[in-house]
Order: structure tokens, then C-alpha cells, then sequence
């Protein structure tokens, strides 16, 4: 997803901020009603991430439905050195994979209490937050 940066700084840290395209734009557009919702297929019903505007299975149309956000944690990283501008550091990223679609990962801020140490398959939610500019509402990984 092509992303670009959020100058609202009076407003919060940095962050980059998504440019909805037609592929993504039905994921943001449901993050913004406060529903987590991936990209499937109305034909064969293939989950599809990132989304596309047609099924690569079967080419067949596509929408973007509702998930629970429930899943398990993939994969995290600390990220102690700032590379690009954005938040204060450290900070955590976390990638998640769906229960629904175990191969559907969402990537998001992993918040933990500080005294727990994340754990590759914990069970997590995925929940969404408003972006520091207010102007998207992105996933974030939450233990469950
Ligand atoms: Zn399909």
C-alpha cells in the first residue's frame, strides 16, 4: 500500500498515512466505520491481501467483508531507532494473522503492557485507532 506523510505535527508525531487507491480504498472506507474488513471474493470466496480489484484465483469480483480481528501473533519487532520520521521510539510493530484466514496477516502498533514481553502465536486483537492527523483509522495489535 502507497503511503505518504502525515505533516500534522502541532496534532502528533509523524506517521505515514495511506493513499486509498482503488484497491485499498474499500479497506479504509470500513476502517473509518470502525470495522476491520479484508478483501474476499464474491465467486470462490478467497480471502485476498492485499487487496485487489479482481480475484487472482478466478478473476471474479470482490468485496471487502467484515472480520473479527482475532488471531494470533505472527511475527513483532522493537523499533529502537528512528529510520524514517514517525512516532517517538522505541515502539513496537506487530503483524497478525486472522482466525479467520490464517494466511491474511495485518500489520499495526503492537501496545502491550510494558512488563510483557510479546510471544510469536499469543493470541492478540487486532483493534483500530484514529492516525495522529485523525484523517485514517488504522489496525493496531493488542494482546487478547
Ligand atoms: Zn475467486
Amino acid at each position: 500500500m502507497t503511503s505518504t506523510l502525515d505533516q500534522s505535527t502541532d496534532r502528533g508525531p509523524l506517521w505515514p498515512l495511506p493513499i486509498p487507491d482503488p484497491d485499498t480504498r474499500g479497506f479504509w472506507a470500513a476502517t473509518a466505520q470502525g470495522v476491520l474488513a479484508v478483501c474476499r471474493c464474491l465467486d470462490c470466496r478467497q480471502w485476498i491481501h492485499a487487496p485487489l480489484e479482481r480475484c487472482r484465483t478466478c478473476m471474479g469480483p470482490v468485496e471487502f467483508a467484515p472480520v473479527s480481528g482475532r488471531g494470533t501473533l505472527h511475527t513483532w519487532i522493537a523499533v529502537n531507532r528512528q529510520a524514517v520520521p514517525g512516532p517517538d521510539v522505541p515502539y513496537l510493530v506487530g503483524v497478525a494473522e486472522l482466525e479467520e484466514a490464517p494466511s491474511i496477516r495485518i500489520t499495526g502498533v503492537l501496545r502491550t503492557a510494558t512488563d510483557l514481553r510479546p510471544q510469536v502465536g499469543m493470541p492478540v486483537t487486532i483493534g483500530l485507532e484514529p492516525t495522529a492527523a485523525g484523517d485514517f483509522v488504522a489496525p493496531v495489535i493488542l494482546p487478547a
